[in-house]
């Protein structure tokens, strides 16, 4: 994990500077995603029950696991309700994107939806693997998006259930003017193996 650290983060750097150019487009702010996902949280707390809407778009960095992904230039969708439940906080709602891969078979680009709700907790004190961490004032949205989008991403996913892979002339081995079986009923011999015939003549 550690030696992916320093490729991703020249990876965020990139992605930053090529989002930057589209800043405005689709009328998302990629560039500001680190703060965009950031909750402030200190009212919110002062009492329990206390909940507000939190409905944004940007875009997630890390989203990715071998097979696809959710490029840190695509916008993510969420649409939470953020509520203080005692010392924690809990967030639940949709979160909507759209990931990208190859189809494992003949390499074309893939994509579909991602369409998921979700119910977390984020805590003063959380538990590693089931609730998220909850600062004082403010509560970042983003690892947990991140989280719930890489369990949703395909694994070797198709571009179509029947697609034939990389070559598909390669599986078209009947011709069209043939139905693999001559007029005799005997399987007809493919013409490329006249040429075997002839070496075998030879020997005898
Ligand atoms: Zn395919």
């Amino acid at each position: 994990m550690t030696e992916a650290a320093g490729p991703a983060d020249a990876a965020d750097d990139t992605a930053a500077a090529t989002t930057a150019r589209q800043q405005g487009e689709d009328g998302w702010q990629p560039t500001e995603a680190k703060e965009v996902w950031k909750v402030e949280i200190a009212k919110l707390r002062q009492r329990s029950g206390t909940r507000k809407q939190v409905a944004r778009t940007a875009a997630v960095s890390g989203a990715t696991i071998s097979d696809a992904q959710v490029p840190e230039d695509q916008p993510v969708a969420v649409d939470f309700l953020v509520e203080a439940v005692g010392d924690s906080v809990s967030v639940t709602g949709s979160v909507a994107a759209q990931w990208s891969s190859e189809c494992r078979r003949c390499l074309d680009p893939v994509t579909g939806p991602i369409e998921l709700r979700v119910q977390e907790m984020f805590e003063p004190e959380p538990t590693e693997g089931e609730t998220y961490p909850l600062g004082s004032e403010t509560l970042d949205l983003e690892p947990m998006i991140r989280d719930v989008i890489m369990l949703e991403l395909p694994v070797a996913p198709l571009c179509r259930e029947e697609c034939p892979g990389p070559v598909p002339e390669a599986f078209e081995v009947v011709p069209s003017d043939a139905d693999g079986e001559g007029e005799d009923g005997e399987p007809e011999r493919d013409p490329r193996w006249a040429a075997l015939d002839g070496l075998q003549l030879d020997d005898g």
